[in-house]
C-alpha cells in the first residue's frame, strides 16, 4: 500500500516535469519480462503493448539482443520475455499474436509437462515460492512457437546455478540447450534463474557461451543505449520485471527512469562479470 503510493506520488511528480514522457522517447533497448499472464490479466498486457507501442517498436528477442551486439539503436524498442513456462503464459502468449507482437518464452525442460501432482506442489514451493501452477506441455510449447515466439532456456529444472558444483552447472546449461535443440531444432538465449548478477559466477557465465547460446540474460533492472557494439560474451541483458496488474503510470515511470539513466555514451546497464 505505501509503495504504491509513493510510487503514485513519484510518477505523478515525475509525469509533471516530462522525465517519464523524455524518457520513453530516448533511443534504447528495453527489454521486459513478466511471470505470469492470468486470465484476468490479458487486458492490462493489451493495455500495456498498446501503450507503449506510442514511443516503441516491439521487436522480437532475438532482434533486441543483435541490436544491441551490433550497437544499432536507433529509436525505441521494447523486448518482450517471460520466464518460467507457466501454463497462463499461453494465454498470453495468443493476445500478443494478435497484436503482432513476438516474445521469447525461457523454460525449464524438466518441468514440461510435469504431472506428478505431488512433484509439482514440491518444485512450485521449492523454486518458485508459489502455490502448485501448472507448468506449459510439449505441444503448448511447439504452440508458442506457432504463434511466432521464440523459447529461450532457463536451465533444467530452475536451479540457482551459482549454488551447483562447477561440474553440475555445465552439465544443467548444455543439457537444457540439447534438449530445446531437439525439440524445437533452435536454443539461441539463455535467462538464468533468480537473474541477480550474484546468481550466476563468472564460470557459469562462460559456460552459457561454451554450450552455443548467443545471449545471456539477467532480471535486472535497466535498458540498453549503446551506440558502438559489443561482444556478445560481453554482455549481460538487463530486463525489467513486470507485473501486468500494476498501474500502467509506475510501470512508464520505471521505464522512463531507467531510459534517462542509461546514455548512448556510457551505459551504465552493460555490464560483464
Ligand atoms: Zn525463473
Amino acid at each position: 500500500m505505501l509503495r504504491h503510493v509513493v510510487l503514485d506520488g513519484l510518477s505523478q511528480k515525475d509525469r509533471l516535469i516530462g522525465r517519464t514522457e523524455r524518457g520513453l522517447r530516448l533511443p534504447r533497448v528495453q527489454f521486459l519480462y513478466i511471470h505470469h499472464s492470468f486470465t484476468d490479466e490479458l487486458d492490462a498486457l493489451r493495455r500495456l503493448v498498446e501503450d507503449l507501442s506510442h514511443t516503441h517498436a516491439f521487436i522480437p528477442y532475438s532482434e533486441g539482443v543483435t541490436r544491441v551486439q551490433e550497437g544499432r539503436i536507433d529509436r525505441p524498442y521494447i523486448c518482450l520475455s517471460s520466464d518460467d513456462g507457466f501454463r497462463n503464459n499461453l494465454d498470453g502468449a495468443r493476445v500478443l499474436r494478435e497484436l503482432g507482437v513476438s516474445a521469447c518464452f525461457f523454460i525449464n525442460p524438466a518441468l514440461i509437462g510435469l504431472n506428478d501432482e505431488m512433484e509439482n506442489a514440491r518444485l512450485c514451493a521449492d523454486r518458485f515460492h508459489l502455490p502448485p501452477v501448472r507448468f506449459l506441455d510439449r505441444k503448448e510449447v511447439e504452440e508458442l512457437v506457432s504463434l511466432g515466439h521464440e523459447i529461450g532456456s532457463h536451465s533444467w529444472e530452475h536451479h540457482r546455478m551459482s549454488a551447483l558444483p562447477y561440474e553440475a552447472m555445465v552439465e544443467d546449461i548444455q543439457r537444457t540447450r540439447e534438449t530445446l535443440l531437439r525439440w524445437l531444432g533452435r536454443a539461441d538465449h539463455f535467462a538464468f534463474p533468480y537473474g541477480r548478477f550474484a546468481d550466476l559466477t563468472a564460470s557459469g557465465y562462460r559456460a552459457v557461451f561454451a554450450a552455443g547460446h548467443v545471449s545471456c540474460a539477467t532480471a535486472e533492472r535497466g535498458c540498453h543505449a549503446n551506440t558502438r557494439p559489443i561482444p556478445a560474451d560481453h554482455l549481460l541483458i538487463r530486463r525489467d520485471h513486470i507485473i501486468l496488474d500494476w498501474p500502467l503510470a509506475h510501470i512508464r515511470y520505471f521505464l522512463g527512469t531507467n531510459a534517462m539513466n542509461g546514455s548512448a555514451d556510457h551505459n551504465p546497464y552493460c555490464a560483464a562479470p
